[in-house]
């Protein structure tokens, strides 16, 4: 019978094998993940798992039961190494080779690793998978010192759980702010002024040179020469696409396996989803690769159906979130490219506010922190492509539902 094989068990995986059944797929599904769990949510790994909230039975996508159900089968722990799509197989690490009818590549991202002196050192961390926060936990107990390379939402999310667990945090952001490259200005003074609130040190500007320590992490030293003890190091310096697989295969890759908006690869027999691919939207006009969970989902099920044999084109608007303390980052759209920004609310001295991205007196994206109500208009306006007037949207009396009309 027919085998779809679905490489990578995450989030894209957990969508696309539910898909091929409500789409119709008949035959066999096979998921290969090279991690020890059942697809787990990801973005819990820096929040409530992390913080011990939450254990990894709580954050499963869905119970081993649904997959029994649907008859999809798991080979975990397990790596594909090689794409032979001639012979359409698989070889995996084991040595044993695997025939596909149908191949979903669902490989998504991995840490970009900093070519660092010391970085081998036990107590220096990355944070992608459930067994970097398994290390991590290991090391973490109130008043240790925890040194966060890089200032971005992961950085900045595993300071916020850190520090309410009692550690000394510091976090080394290479840029002039944080989240400089995902952010307006404002929004990176707001979450500066909060985590120095909260008591977490940050110091913009500053790379770091070397992890130095006898037999674990003791310290770190940085561009300028100083030193900063530390008893853990977690880096979050960004990730980069799982693409080699596909490219050994021959596959079309540029920043990411290049998929057109059926999610298909150059190969007709072979699809892709999720953070490792590079995919045309046509609500854009352009090429791009996101790096979260509501594009793994959605793009799963345009990979499911072309699978199927149908069509359905993937063309969403992104969004994404990040928790940190006792806010609630919500963020509609994509800011790049951004005229204005427009702020509804007191990001200097509050804590919920509106940051709304304009270009040509249209709205391109928000960033919302403890404001669901907005976050719904700004979905709204983004997709309707209304002009809006920026007054409205900066003033706090106004109703969020009246911006609609
Ligand atoms: P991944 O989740 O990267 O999964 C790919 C899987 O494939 C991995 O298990 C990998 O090991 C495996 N694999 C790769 N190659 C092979 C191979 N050859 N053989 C076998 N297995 C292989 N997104 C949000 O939207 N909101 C958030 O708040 C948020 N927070 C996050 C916090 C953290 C700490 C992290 C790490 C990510 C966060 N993200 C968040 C991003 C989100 O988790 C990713 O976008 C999402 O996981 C992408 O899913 P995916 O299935 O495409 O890939």
């Amino acid at each position: 019978s027919e085998v779809c094989v679905i490489i990578g068990a995450s989030h894209a995986a957990a969508q696309l094998s539910a898909s091929l059944r409500t789409e119709g797929w008949e035959g066999e599904i096979l998921v290969i993940g090279d991690e020890a769990y059942l697809p787990y949510h990801r973005p819990p790994l820096s929040k409530t798992f992390l913080s011990g909230e939450k254990t990894i039975e709580q954050i499963q996508i869905r119970p081993a039961a649904f997959y029994e159900k649907q008859n999809i089968q798991f080979k975990l722990n397990t790596r594909v190494e090689a794409i032979d799509r001639e012979k359409k197989s698989l070889t995996l690490n084991t040595g044993e080779t695997i025939q596909y009818s149908k191949l979903a590549l669902c490989t998504g991202s991995r840490p970009r690793i900093l070519p660092l002196e010391g970085s081998q050192l036990p107590g220096v961390h990355y944070l992608r998978a459930a067994s970097d926060i398994e290390g991590i936990q290991s090391n973490i107990a109130s008043g240790k010192k925890a040194v966060i390379v890089g200032g971005g939402y992961i950085g900045l999310e595993t300071a916020a759980v850190l520090r309410t667990l009692g550690l000394e945090v510091t976090i080394l952001e290479m840029m002039d702010r944080v989240l400089q490259r995902v952010t307006a200005p404002e929004i990176s003074a707001f979450y500066h002024r909060i985590h120095t609130e909260e008591g977490v040190t940050i110091k913009t500007g500053t790379a770091i040179k070397a992890i130095e320590g006898n037999g674990k992490v003791e310290s770190v030293i940085l561009d300028d020469q100083s030193r900063l003890e530390a008893d853990l190091v977690i880096i979050g310096a960004g990730i980069v696409p799982n693409v080699e697989l596909a490219e050994k295969a021959g596959l079309e890759v540029d920043n990411g396996i290049l998929v057109n908006e059926l999610a298909t690869t150059s190969d007709s027999d072979i699809v892709a989803a999720g953070d490792c691919t590079n995919f045309p939207n046509p609500l854009f006009n352009k090429r791009m690769r996101l790096e979260s969970v509501p594009n793994a989902m959605e793009q799963s099920r345009s990979a499911a159906a072309s699978i199927c044999g149908k069509e359905k084109v993937y063309a969403a608007q992104p969004w994404f979130w990040s928790d940190q303390y006792d806010m609630k980052l919500q963020i509609a759209g994509l800011s790049e490219g951004y005229e204005q920004v427009v702020i509804r609310g007191d990001y200097e001295q509050g804590r919920s506010f509106v940051a709304w991205y304009l270009k040509a007196g249209k709205v391109l994206a928000a960033d919302c922190v403890n404001r669901g109500k907005e976050f719904m208009t700004a979905k709204k306006l983004i997709q309707s492509g209304v002009t809006v007037d920026a007054s409205k949207l900066a003033d706090d009396a106004i109703d969020p539902k009246e911006l609609l009309q």
